[in-house]
């Protein structure tokens, strides 16, 4: 592929992630609140039909200074950092996948085509999971189970006796340490939907790509972390962490640099 045309390709993949954000946004948001989630159209203020560039997904938000055009009213911040995220995830698994940066056994197996179409959707249930808990520190049961079954469809065939017994291997050990830690800390540090999301993902990535995922996770979780706690009286500071970005930016990590890390130990 030409360098002009992955660039292209990797825009278009760029806005159908920041676009894809836009939309989480609204099912995010109108959960707790009344009305169809189909779509943005209008101001959640003023109720202003709004036009296609206020609807731009990143470039929208900064055209408009993150406030409405017509009522002025700041829109949530965290409704560009979704799009932004939204797209940089999509665009960074589009180079990967051109430039094989991606090393997992999947990318080598005969279906990869499903790999990479079962990649797209597991991390985009990932990354839409990751608003809830980011938002609500709640995760709605449906999603949870679409993960599982995204992870346990992701099984090759003919399977071999090897990446099942990985795969298998991954959703015990995912399972069993996340499950302990929730006991461990008394059902206070994380959710339950956090050890399902902990399951599927060993079972998708097989256990030795998994512990990659969870140690890079849980790294970047604790290293983001810290600051609060140095800067904050203790008291102020709301125990739970939301887990699913760091496990959906632990995924990422691990289908990139997985092979190498793996190769080390
Ligand atoms: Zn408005």
């Amino acid at each position: 592929m030409t360098t002009l045309s992955s660039i292209i390709l990797t825009l278009i993949l760029f806005f159908c992630g920041a676009s894809l954000g836009s939309f989480f946004c609204v099912i995010v948001t109108r959960s707790t609140h009344s009305g169809p989630a189909s779509k943005r159209s209008r101001c959640d203020y003023c109720h202003q039909q709004l036009k296609t560039r206020d609807l731009f997904p990143v470039i929208g938000y900064l055209l408009n200074k993150g406030q409405c055009r017509y009522c002025e009213k700041s829109i949530p911040k965290w409704y560009f950092w979704a799009e932004l995220s939204g797209g940089l995830l999509f665009a960074l698994l589009a180079l990967g996948i051109w430039n094989n940066l991606f090393t997992h056994p999947f990318f080598n197996s005969p279906q990869s085509f499903l790999f990479v179409f079962s990649l797209f959707c597991f991390t985009g249930v990932l990354y839409l999971i990751s608003l809830f808990d980011n938002a609500y520190f709640w995760v709605p049961k449906q999603l949870i189970y679409l993960l599982i079954g995204i992870s346990l469809a992701s099984i090759s065939w003919p399977i071999t006796l090897q990446t099942a017994i990985e795969k298998v291997l991954g959703g015990i050990i995912g399972g069993s340490l996340v499950g302990g830690q929730y006991l461990i800390t008394g059902k206070k540090g994380l959710g339950l939907g956090d050890v399902f999301i902990s399951l599927a993902t060993g079972f998708y990535l097989g256990w030795q790509y998994f512990l990659v995922a969870l140690i890079s996770g849980y790294s970047l979780a604790v290293i983001v972390n810290i600051p609060k706690y140095l800067t904050k009286k203790r008291a102020t500071i709301r125990q739970k962490i939301p887990l699913a970005p760091y496990f959906l930016i632990g995924v990422v990590m691990a289908l990139l640099m997985g092979s190498s890390i793996i190769s080390l130990y």
